[in-house]
């Protein structure tokens, strides 16, 4: 349970409006309904703290987050969190920089660049208590973009729909050679009640091999 302040909602009000006017020059979001952009972005976003005490993470890296979903409304809800926002469009990264900025958030990085390079950078790599991703790819393509990040003991926590559920069979093996297991579904409705939400939360138990993740593109040709 936790409670957002006068300041923290009047940051998700300035966030919202900001949406909406760099939505018009490029395509940030098919959502552009206030209730449906608080409901499908901002309140699914902050879902992940029904399977992580968020006041045990420290920092969390949020991959392809597009127009910043989930790490900025994480950010704005639990302000102490140190949050590296990535993302391979470059438009979408300085949305991001320009957003940060008009919120006065601190202790928050957009990096332009993809997930397969980064995570072979020693200073994202195995450094995350907590990676977060929502809609960027197929389960096992994804877990390879994750995993690296998070450090031993830390967790990955995947926003799917459905879909998830299926991807779920074919996971294990790939979780395996990444150092991981599944450790709890949430599976839920959100209030909108037509939208449902699969919550995949993975431990990392190992350090990931070097091996892993492959070079860019390899992963989504051809998933673990
Ligand atoms: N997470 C956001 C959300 O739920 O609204 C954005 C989802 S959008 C469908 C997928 C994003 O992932 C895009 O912004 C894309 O540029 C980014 N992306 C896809 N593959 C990536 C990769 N390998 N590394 C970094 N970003 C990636």
């Amino acid at each position: 349970m936790f409670f957002l302040s006068r300041d923290q909602l009047r940051q998700f009000e300035i966030y919202y409006q900001f949406l909406l006017e760099k939505n018009k020059l490029f395509n940030l979001t098919s959502i552009i309904d206030e209730d449906e952009v608080i409901d499908k972005h901002f309140v699914d976003s902050l879902t992940c703290c029904r399977v992580v005490d968020m006041s045990q993470v420290s920092n969390v890296i949020d991959i392809g987050t597009g127009a910043g979903f989930p790490g900025i409304p994480l950010k704005i809800a639990f302000p102490h969190l140190y949050v590296i926002l990535v993302d391979s469009l470059k438009k979408r990264v300085n949305f991001l920089n320009e957003l940060i900025s008009l919120l006065g958030l601190t202790g928050i990085y957009a990096i332009h660049g993809r997930a397969e390079d980064l995570a072979r950078d020693d200073i994202y790599r195995g450094r995350f208590d907590l990676c977060v991703s929502r809609a960027v790819a197929n389960l096992n393509t994804l877990s390879e973009y994750c995993i690296p990040f998070v450090r031993v003991n830390g967790y990955f926590v995947s926003y799917k729909s459905v879909k998830g559920l299926e991807e779920m069979k074919n996971c294990s093996s790939c979780l395996h050679l990444l150092g991981s297991k599944i450790i709890y579904v949430d599976d839920f409705a959100l209030s909108s009640q037509d939208y449902r939400r699969i919550l995949i939360k993975i431990k990392k138990c190992e350090n990931t091999s070097n091996l892993y993740p492959r070079k860019a593109g390899i992963p989504l040709k051809n998933p673990l």
